[in-house]
């Protein structure tokens, strides 16, 4: 399984994306920097994008990657939860901000809105996709994916501590996991549902304890004027685990 990372991201600058993350070039997870990650050929090859909540920062290339696809006579299979996909046909695809890709009248459309439920294995592409939920505000869903040889992620989304009801669904390899900011920010975390890499350190003690092992951890959604205290303590908690926690950059691939 190959992990591309576009977008490693709570915000966007010159050489910082939002979270984006594409599997084997074909199944992308968030779409934060989705279209400014990748070139219009390799958004044609897309199969499907999946979506963890309806914050601007994971949905907001949904409406490029839709006018793209369209100019390019193609579409794409846009799962989320029901509440995801009705905010952006309401906010973004509603005739205003960006056509209403996902009623093209003629053609197929470009946008293919499907419904996941949490819980329940869905087959998409090669994958099994299973849709976890996580604590962040509103419906929030982290995923498990997991090819046809046993290769397993967990992108946790957007989260705050409490994610221990999670790990008994899953066996990862690798966990891509929301760490927004540094241990200073506590408070600041707990109030808009993020992890520190204090409180990451928790949950990797209770999912060693439960799963009797650690997933290679990928850190994700960094504020970037954090990045340099978050990446220090990220290392402390690398070496007590002793397991590898690597903050992810633009364009990092993993291969699993
Ligand atoms: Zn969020
Ligand atoms: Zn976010």
């Amino acid at each position: 399984m190959d992990i591309h990372i576009l977008g490693a991201h709570n915000v966007e600058s010159k050489g910082a994306r939002c979270v984006s993350i594409v599997i084997d070039g074909v199944l992308a997870v968030d779409a934060g920097g989705l279209t400014s990650g990748l070139s219009v050929l390799d958004q044609t090859k897309l199969e499907a994008v999946i979506l963890t909540h309806q914050h601007y920062d994971h949905i907001r290339d949904i409406p490029t990657l839709a006018l793209n696809l369209a100019l390019n006579g193609g579409g794409i299979d846009v799962y989320s939860t029901p509440s995801v996909c009705q905010a952006i046909e309401t906010h973004l695809l509603n005739g205003t901000l960006y056509p209403k890709f996902q009623e093209s009248a003629e053609e197929k459309p470009a946008i293919n809105f499907k419904f996941i439920e949490p819980y329940e294995t869905q087959r998409i592409d090669v994958y099994e996709v299973l849709a976890i939920p996580v604590n962040h505000q509103g419906i929030t869903v982290g995923y498990q994916i997991k090819d046809d040889k046993g290769k397993a992620i967990f992108y946790t989304a957007d989260t705050e501590p409490g994610l221990s009801h999670c790990w008994q669904h899953l066996s990862p390899q690798v966990l891509i996991v929301d760490v927004t900011v540094s241990n200073s920010y506590d408070e600041f975390a707990r109030k808009t549902g993020h992890l520190t890499p204090a409180f990451l350190h928790e949950e990797l003690v209770q999912f060693q304890e439960l799963k009797g092992y650690l997933p290679t951890v990928i850190a994700v959604h960094m504020n970037p004027s954090l990045e340099k205290e978050i990446k220090e303590e990220a290392a402390l908690v690398s070496q007590i685990l002793n397991t590898p926690v690597t903050l992810a950059k633009e364009g990092m691939r993993i291969t699993i």
